[in-house]
């Protein structure tokens, strides 16, 4: 997580393809001297799928449902449960700017410390002077718990019914940046329009903002 002071580079460029430097993770495993051995995990490895390959088989073979499953990534599902949360997406303005102010309230939430923000400052915006530079999630380690779209003031950040493409056999390459989150359109949004109509107050509230002014 980054908390470094804002730059007063207004106009910085968004990150394409920079790789950062290898991270040392504060759960990295050790392994005991029977994992180290190698060869008792691999054959421990091969007995599970050996299971799993047979029994998919033997429903296969006897027309059983669960046998064929789906080839990802070469294949998607289409049938994600409308409450599915799986990919971030970050919000934006009408104007294509994110609607993100890099508060780094997302990032203190987060259980798994998997969001890092680099934050930019702008002083002709005065409605917004901060706002990132640089917004990633490390998804090798996100737990999907929503934490960040519920922290969030600004409405920013959201989770939505998708998984990202991020299959790589490296962990450090899942990282999501800010420019693949940046895929929200207000202006198609019937749903949720930008900017947010105001609700009308309760009788209860205009009574205790009358009484409080
Ligand atoms: S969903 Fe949870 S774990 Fe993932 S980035 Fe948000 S707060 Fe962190
Ligand atoms: S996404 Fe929301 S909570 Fe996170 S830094 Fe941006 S404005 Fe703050």
């Amino acid at each position: 997580m980054d908390n470094e002071q804002p730059t007063s580079t207004p106009s910085a460029p968004r990150r394409s393809a920079v790789r950062y430097a290898r991270k040392q993770y504060w759960n990295e495993p050790e392994m005991t001297w029977y994992e180290r051995a190698y060869l008792p995990e691999v054959l421990k490895g091969l007995a599970i799928t050996t299971g799993v390959f047979l029994r998919n088989m033997g429903k296969w073979l006897t027309g059983r449902r669960g046998a064929v499953t789906t080839y990802y990534p070469e294949e998607r599902r289409a049938d994600f449960a409308p409450r599915n949360r799986g990919k971030h997406i970050l919000t934006q303005r009408p104007d294509g700017s994110p609607q993100c102010i890099a508060c780094n309230m997302c990032a203190t939430v987060c259980p798994a410390k998997v969001i890092e923000i680099e934050s930019g400052f702008d002083p002709n915006d005065p409605a917004h002077p901060k706002y990132p530079v640089r917004f990633e999630i490390d998804y090798s380690r996100c737990v999907f718990c929503g934490l960040c779209v519920e922290a969030c003031p600004e409405d920013a950040i959201r989770m939505q019914a998708d998984v990202p493409g991020l299959v790589s056999d490296d962990r450090y390459n899942m990282w999501l940046t800010m420019d693949e989150m940046l895929t929200w359109k207000p202006q198609q949004d019937v749903a949720k329009p930008y900017p947010p109509k105001p609700v009308p107050l309760t009788r209860g509230e205009s009574a205790r903002r009358g009484r409080d002014q």
